[in-house]
């Protein structure tokens, strides 16, 4: 007997005739003879309107509040999906992260799973019931609800598969699979049979949502079989693999957006040595993330320095650069959310020269200005206006030869 987890996004719980869609699905795996688990995300917009809330009340607030508060999404479409799958006659029950309980540190708004106590789901699954699971969210060591960061729920459904030792992680979304770029901007992205881990997990870090990042690095590490699949149709998806069972390796194999992030410009700081750790040591200590980075020398003994960082994370960035300028000595900060990542990911990268240059090449032809380029072994990114986001990306596709014939 086969033991698997399916996860559905907000799109496929939206309302009450998607989760009736839900259940038949899962319905159909019960009767195929499989033990299965569901862990779902709240309806779609949903955990949006809850962000929208906290911020609304206050743009630093309690991210313990934050965690009680848009964990609740979650609550409502397992209790739903568990009458749904009653009313369909299938023996089902919903479990929140606490119940189970899937333990989390206490990095409140982006925790990560320590450890999931699956004993008593697996006892009751081979009784028959299905185990309908809040994604998103876990249980802290402070003993108070914890939330995985946006997307959290892939990272649930497959710690959860790691936990009960399943055979297959399926994640039912909007689309039929992984495409070679997000198909809503590009109507001709094709469909990829199978992705590697590595190319998978570089696509999500840069901002392909169709999984959250730390859900393909736990399924690398964990070897967890995962498939991404559509709730409306029944095709074939997209299957993650090793990098060895991938015949054919393109150069690039995908291009990936982020209106996530915001740059951030510190004017005139001086150029001695201590200047980067005190800037980005400072923001560390206040939980911030730094991605991409730039320093420009200068004649004057000044420089000014370039980074990105989360949206999410920029009003506390500038509130923790504010407290710090005394210190390191800069003349001001200048913030600009309008800015897209734009990155082209391929594991052929390591082999092949060029692949920055056709990119670099690709966006002078369309006018687009290159703020920031940071590169890895298999990816190059850059930073530019947000206004040419659509266009730059669709370029770029055309230029790899992506482009679907
Ligand atoms: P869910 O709510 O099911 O978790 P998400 O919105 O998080 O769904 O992820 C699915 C979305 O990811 C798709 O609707 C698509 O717009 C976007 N996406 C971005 N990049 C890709 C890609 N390379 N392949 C497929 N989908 C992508
Ligand atoms: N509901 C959460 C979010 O919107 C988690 C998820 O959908 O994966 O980020
Ligand atoms: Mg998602």
């Amino acid at each position: 007997m086969s033991r698997i987890v399916m996860k559905f996004g907000g799109t496929s719980v939206a309302d009450l005739d998607c989760i009736r869609n839900v259940a038949s699905r899962v319905k159909r795996a019960v009767e195929a003879g499989s033990e299965v688990a569901v862990v779902v995300s709240a309806m779609a917009g949903v955990t949006n309107q809850l962000v929208a809330y906290c911020q609304g009340l206050s743009p630093l607030h309690d991210a313990r509040e934050y965690d009680a508060v848009v964990a609740t999404g979650e609550q409502v479409t397992t209790g739903l999906l568990a009458i749904a799958l009653q009313e369909a006659g299938v023996e089902a029950r919903s479990w929140q992260g606490w119940q189970v309980p899937i333990r989390t540190d206490n990095a409140h708004g982006k925790a990560r799973i320590a450890g999931i106590e699956g004993t008593e789901l697996i006892r009751r699954m081979q009784s028959g019931q299905v185990a309908v699971v809040s994604g998103f969210q876990g249980i802290g060591t402070d003993n108070r609800i914890t939330t995985l960061g946006r997307g959290g729920s892939d990272t649930s459904a497959v710690a959860l598969a790691a936990a009960l030792r399943a055979d297959r992680c399926d994640i039912y979304t909007d689309v039929d699979g992984v495409y070679t770029t997000d198909p809503r901007i590009v109507p001709n992205a094709k469909k990829l049979a199978r992705i590697s881990y590595e190319e998978m997990l570089e696509l999500a870090s840069v901002g392909a949502k169709v999984l959250q990042t730390r859900s393909v690095e736990l399924a690398m590490n964990e070897r967890v079989r995962i498939q991404v699949l559509s709730s409306f149709a029944d095709v074939p998806g997209t299957l993650v693999v090793d990098e060895d069972e991938i015949v054919e390796k393109q150069n690039v194999s995908g291009i990936a957006y982020s209106r996530d992030d915001a740059k951030i410009t510190l004017r005139r700081v001086p150029d001695r040595p201590g200047i980067a750790a005190a800037v980005f040591g400072a923001l560390s200590e206040h939980n911030v993330n730094v991605d991409m980075i730039v320093q420009n020398v200068s004649a004057d003994g000044m420089t000014d320095m370039t980074f990105t960082v989360s949206k999410a994370d920029l009003p506390r960035a500038q509130a923790t650069l504010a407290g710090a300028q005394a210190q390191i000595g800069f003349s001001e900060v200048l913030a600009d959310p309008n800015v897209a990542k734009i990155s082209v990911v391929g594991v052929g990268m390591r082999s092949h020269a060029g692949v920055a240059n056709t990119m670099f090449r690709a966006l002078a032809d369309k006018a687009i200005n290159i703020q920031v380029i940071s590169t890895s072994e298999i990816k190059v990114s850059v930073l530019v206006a947000a206004e040419y986001t659509e266009l730059a990306v669709r370029a770029l596709h055309t230029a790899y030869g992506l482009d679907a014939a």
